[in-house]
């Protein structure tokens, strides 16, 4: 598990039920991948570990200075 990611970061996640987005935070997804759609209530499991690559990705296009995982 990468040590570098902002924990506070938030990430939309995808309703597969009804296409809802909603919002989760790193530290949420870690602790419990298991969500809950807000808008029709259906159980979603998600991966954190493909929620983590998705943050990193977004940070390096978003023009981040730091380097991940470079040491
Ligand atoms: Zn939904």
């Amino acid at each position: 598990m990468p040590q570098n990611v902002d924990r506070s970061a938030t990430v939309n996640i995808p309703c597969p039920q009804c296409g809802e987005k909603f919002e989760q935070t790193v530290a949420e997804l870690e602790m419990g991948p298991r969500l809950r759609c807000p808008a029709c209530g259906v159980a979603i499991r998600v991966d954190a570990r493909k929620i983590m690559q998705r943050i990193k990705e977004a940070a390096a296009k978003a023009g981040e200075a730091k380097r991940w995982g470079g040491g």
